[in-house]
């Protein structure tokens, strides 16, 4: 068992937030996994899990266990074919989201070429049932094994007992903090499904494109929207775009006719969180160490030599001028980790 101390994770999370972690481990196996767990338990730490520190606003401490799962082997199962044309990857919970991605879409499989470039691990993707341009991991998703964080019990989760909706999971609800994922079943198709209605992917593409193109195509449109965080520190979508009821929605777009609004069902309407804050005149603001992209309203960003403190004040300030502007409430994406 390989344990750490005293590890500075500032740029082990891409908003470049300091963080001292008592103990660090980077588990490679199940079996190493359950020791190490074994052993925090015994010395009474509490657990926190890392992937790639994309969604993730870290404390300046953190005692106990910072556990990141280096699960790194995936592999395609060709024997367990449900349907004609089906393939089913089993991808470990830390093999890199956009490598895996790039590495199917190369074998010519579809249903995650949508979700390129998003940073991060496989084991997280989950946790927040990650999605982009039209499609979420839930479309894909067959199972989930997990770890008891207590018990080093291994168990697997279908994908409807992952209660996936937008941005969460059971992982964010009743599972949060108990266990730790350790590897994703995703049913790919050699069949062609390409989705393109999202944004302007179809008129980058021809009209039978391969997996790859929808993925490049996907790479150079998020390249030229999205701050990179290894130039400039975010963790992309700062807010989740609030759920307002349809009366609300009526509401406002009696005063503001071009505001963007998605219709849910269930009496809901998505609005988008981006404009609310653009509408504010906030995009480019800077407030000490920390601003809204000039480009992005929805992505705050870390100019360096800030915490979270100086981060929470920040998103304060925006959630503040929104309710006030539009009655809405918007909430930060990223899990806030506690001590
Ligand atoms: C530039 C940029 C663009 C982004 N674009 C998108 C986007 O388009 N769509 C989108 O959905 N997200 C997006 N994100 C958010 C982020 O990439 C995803 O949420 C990603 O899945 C986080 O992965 P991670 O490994 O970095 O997780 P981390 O940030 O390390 O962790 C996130 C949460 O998952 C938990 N966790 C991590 N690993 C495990 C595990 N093995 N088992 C159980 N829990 C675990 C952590 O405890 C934490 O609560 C973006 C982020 C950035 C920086």
């Amino acid at each position: 068992m390989h344990l750490q101390s005293n590890v500075d994770l500032t740029l082990a999370n891409t908003l470049r937030l300091p963080c001292n972690a008592e103990h660090y481990a980077a588990p490679s196996t199940l079996s190493a996994l359950r020791a190490v767990l074994a052993h925090a338990h015994a010395q009474g730490w509490p657990v926190t899990l890392l992937g790639g520190g994309s969604n993730v606003l870290l404390p300046e401490q953190l005692p106990g266990l910072v556990l990141r799962p280096a699960l790194n082997q995936w592999w395609l199962n060709h024997g367990q074919v449900a349907q004609q044309g089906d393939v089913f990857a089993h991808v470990g919970a830390g093999v890199n989201w956009h490598r895996f991605v790039m590495a199917t879409a190369a074998r010519r499989l579809w249903g995650v070429e949508n979700l390129a470039l998003i940073p991060g691990s496989c084991g997280a993707a989950p946790v927040q049932n990650i999605g982009a341009y039209g499609v979420e991991l839930a479309d894909t998703l067959q199972a989930v094994q997990v770890m008891e964080l207590g018990t080093g019990h291994c168990y697997w989760l279908s994908a409807q007992a992952c209660a996936f909706s937008y941005r969460d999971s059971i992982f964010k609800g009743e599972l949060a903090d108990s266990v730790v994922i350790t590897q994703l079943v995703m049913r790919l198709s050699r069949v062609p499904a390409p989705q393109l209605h999202y944004g302007d992917l179809a008129a980058r593409l021809s009209a039978t494109p391969t997996p790859l193109e929808v993925a490049d195509a996907v790479c150079a449109i998020r390249r030229e929207k999205l701050p990179d965080p290894e130039v400039l520190a975010n963790a992309g979508s700062f807010f989740k775009n609030p759920l307002v009821s349809n009366e609300q929605a009526a509401q406002l777009l009696r005063y503001y006719p071009a505001m963007p609004h998605f219709p849910q069902g269930e009496g809901q309407t998505k609005l988008a969180a981006g404009w609310l804050i653009d509408q504010c005149g906030l995009k480019g603001m800077q407030q000490g160490a920390f601003g809204v992209h000039q480009h992005q309203a929805l992505v705050l960003v870390h100019f360096g030599g800030g915490d979270r403190r100086g981060l929470m004040k920040t998103a304060d300030f925006i959630v503040a001028q929104v309710e006030e502007r539009f009655g809405v409430k918007l909430e930060p994406e990223p899990r806030v980790v506690n001590p």
